[in-house]
C-alpha cells in the first residue's frame, strides 16, 4: 500500500464501512425519484443560450465522435492531416471546428472571452494545463519547471480575473515530476511506507534521505516536490488545486505526494484535492483510507470522484502482465461503485461540512440525479461550497447548463493552449471518453431539436 498512513485500522473504518453498506443497499434503487422535472434533461431549452454557429458546430462534432473507427485513429488521423495540410492549414481546420468545441483558446484574451461567457451561464471555469507525460516520454528537469512556470500562471488567472467564485484547477504531477520516478516510488512505497512528514520537511527544504531510491532519483524527487510545494503555496486561500489520478501503476505514489500536499496545506480547508477513479476495485478501500488519514492527522479532506479514463490501458496491461485486472468487471459494477462512494462522501460532509468536499466529476445523468437527491434529503446546500459538479468543456452541455439553472455549482474542466499543445490532450480525452462520447446521442438529440425550433420559428416569422 502507499504509505503506513493510508493503511486502513479496522475499529476507525468501521463507521465508515457501514456508510459503505448502507450506500451498496441504495445503489439497488436504479432511478431515484425526480427532485424537479429538469433534472431529467430532457429540456432543450437549455441550449437556448447557443448561437446557431455552436449548435451546428457541437452537432457536426458529436456526429464525427459516433465514429469509433474515427475516435479510435483520430492520433493517427491528425497526424495525417498535419502533414498533408501543413501547420497552418491544419491549424485553419482544427480551429473553427474540434479545438472550437474543446478548448477555451490560446492566449489570455481569447480564454477570457470563453469565461466569460461560460459565467454569464451560471457555469463555472476549473482551468486545465494540458501537459501529459508517460513512461518513456519523460523530459528534463527544465521541462519540469517551465511546466511549473505554466501552472503558476493558471493559478495567477483563475484567481486573478474574477470568473468565478471559489476558482479550481486541475493539475497533473507527472507535469512536474518524472513518471519514471512516480512508478520506481510506488515499488518502493509498497516495501517500505514513507512518512508524509517527511515529504513535508522535504516541501520545506530539509534535506532528508528517500529510502529505497537512488541519488539521482532523490534530487529530482526533492526538485519535484519543491515545484509542488511553490504552486500550493501560492494557491492555498486562493485557488484549489485538483490532483489528477492517472495509471494504477503510478498512483499510489501520486496520493502519497498529494496526500502530503493536503497534511501541509489543507488545515483551515480543503484547497489540495485527490482523485479517486471508482472504475478500480481499490476505489472504495483508497477512498476510506484517505478519510481515515484526513481525521486522524487534522486535514480537510477534497475529493474529485470520476469513473476513471484509462480503462482499456489498464486491462491490456493487466492482461500482459499476467496480473488480475484493477477495473471492475462491468460499467454497471463501475456505477455500484461511483454511487456508493457519493453516497458516502454526502454522509461525512452532512456531519461535518468544513471538513470535505466533493466534485462529483461526471456526465452520468443517473449519478448527478443520485447526488442531488441524497444532498436534498441529508440537507446539504445546492450552492454551499461543500458539493459541486463537474464536465468536461464541450461535453454533456445539457447536463451542466440544466445544473446551473436549478442552482447547483457547476465547473466545466477548460483546457487551454495552441493547437499543438492541445492536440495530444485532445486526442486522449476523445479516446479516453470514448464511451461518453458514443452515448451523447441525447444531446445531439436536444441539439437538434433546438435547431428545428430555431428554424420553424424562423419560417413562421417568430409567430
Ligand atoms: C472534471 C473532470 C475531471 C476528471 N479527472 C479525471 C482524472 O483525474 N482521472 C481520470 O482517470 N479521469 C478523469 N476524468 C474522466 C472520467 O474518469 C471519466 O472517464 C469520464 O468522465 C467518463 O465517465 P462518466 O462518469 O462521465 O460517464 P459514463 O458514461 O457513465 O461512464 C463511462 C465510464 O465508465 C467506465 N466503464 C465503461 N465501461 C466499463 C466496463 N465495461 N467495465 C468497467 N467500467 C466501465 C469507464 O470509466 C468509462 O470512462 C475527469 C472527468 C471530469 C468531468
Amino acid at each position: 500500500m502507499l504509505c503506513s498512513h493510508l493503511r486502513p485500522s479496522l475499529p476507525h473504518l468501521l463507521s465508515l464501512r457501514l456508510l459503505g453498506t448502507a450506500a451498496s443497499r441504495t445503489v439497488a434503487v436504479k432511478q431515484p425519484e425526480l427532485l424537479s422535472a429538469t433534472l431529467a434533461f430532457e429540456d432543450s431549452g437549455a441550449f437556448r443560450v447557443k448561437s446557431l454557429g455552436e449548435l451546428l458546430r457541437a452537432l457536426g462534432v458529436f456526429r464525427l465522435c459516433s465514429f469509433p473507427v474515427l475516435v479510435n485513429n483520430c492520433g493517427k488521423l491528425m497526424s495525417i492531416a498535419r502533414t498533408l495540410l501543413g501547420r497552418r492549414g491544419f491549424s485553419l481546420l482544427l480551429r473553427p471546428t474540434v479545438y472550437a468545441q474543446f478548448v477555451a483558446g490560446e492566449n489570455e484574451s481569447e480564454i477570457s472571452q470563453s469565461m466569460e461567457k461560460m459565467s454569464s451561464l451560471g457555469l463555472r471555469p476549473m482551468l486545465a494545463v494540458p501537459i501529459e507525460e508517460d513512461l518513456g516520454e519523460s523530459t528534463g528537469e527544465k521541462r519540469y519547471d517551465d511546466n511549473m512556470e505554466a501552472m503558476l500562471e493558471c493559478v495567477r488567472m483563475s484567481h486573478s480575473n474574477a470568473w468565478c467564485k471559489d476558482p479550481m484547477m486541475q493539475l497533473k504531477i507527472t507535469a512536474l515530476l518524472s513518471p519514471e520516478l512516480c512508478v520506481k516510488l510506488t515499488t518502493v512505497i509498497a516495501q517500505q511506507p514513507y512518512d508524509l512528514d517527511l515529504l513535508i520537511r522535504a516541501m520545506d527544504g530539509e534535506t532528508v534521505t528517500f529510502p529505497g531510491l537512488d541519488e539521482k532519483e532523490a534530487a529530482h524527487f526533492l526538485c519535484g516536490l519543491k515545484r509542488l510545494n511553490r504552486i500550493s503555496e501560492v494557491s492555498v486561500n486562493k485557488v484549489r488545486v485538483l490532483v489528477d489520478a492517472e495509471y494504477t501503476y503510478m498512483n499510489p505514489a501520486l496520493s502519497l505526494v498529494t496526500m502530503a500536499m493536503m497534511k501541509k496545506f489543507n488545515k483551515d480547508g480543503a484547497w489540495i484535492w485527490n482523485t479517486y477513479q471508482c472504475y478500480l476495485k481499490e476505489s472504495r478501500s483508497l477512498l476510506l483510507e484517505a478519510l481515515r488519514l484526513s481525521r486522524n492527522q487534522g486535514f480537510c479532506l477534497g475529493v474529485k470522484l470520476v469513473r476513471g479514463a484509462y480503462m482499456d490501458k489498464e486491462r491490456k496491461l493487466a492482461e500482459k502482465e499476467g496480473r488480475a485486472d484493477p477495473v471492475h468487471k462491468s460499467w454497471n459494477d463501475t456505477n455500484d461503485s461511483y454511487n456508493g462512494s457519493l453516497d458516502v462522501m454526502l454522509e461525512v460532509i452532512s456531519q461535518k461540512p468544513d471538513g470535505y468536499r466533493i466534485i462529483v466529476a461526471t456526465h452520468n445523468e443517473e449519478s448527478v440525479r443520485r447526488a442531488a437527491k441524497r444532498m436534498e434529503e441529508l440537507g446539504i446546500d445546492k450552492d454551499g461550497g461543500s458539493v459541486c459538479f463537474g464536465q468536461l468543456l464541450g461535453m454533456c452541455d445539457h447536463v451542466s447548463l440544466t445544473l446551473a439553472k436549478e442552482g447547483y455549482a457547476v465547473y466545466k474542466s477548460v483546457p487551454y493552449g495552441s493547437v499543438d499543445d492541445t492536440l495530444p490532450y485532445l486526442v486522449r480525452r476523445a479516446q479516453e471518453n470514448r464511451t461518453v462520447l458514443q452515448g451523447i446521442r441525447k444531446e445531439r438529440d436536444l441539439l437538434r431539436q433546438e435547431l428545428n425550433r430555431r428554424m420553424r420559428l424562423s419560417l413562421t416569422g417568430g409567430r
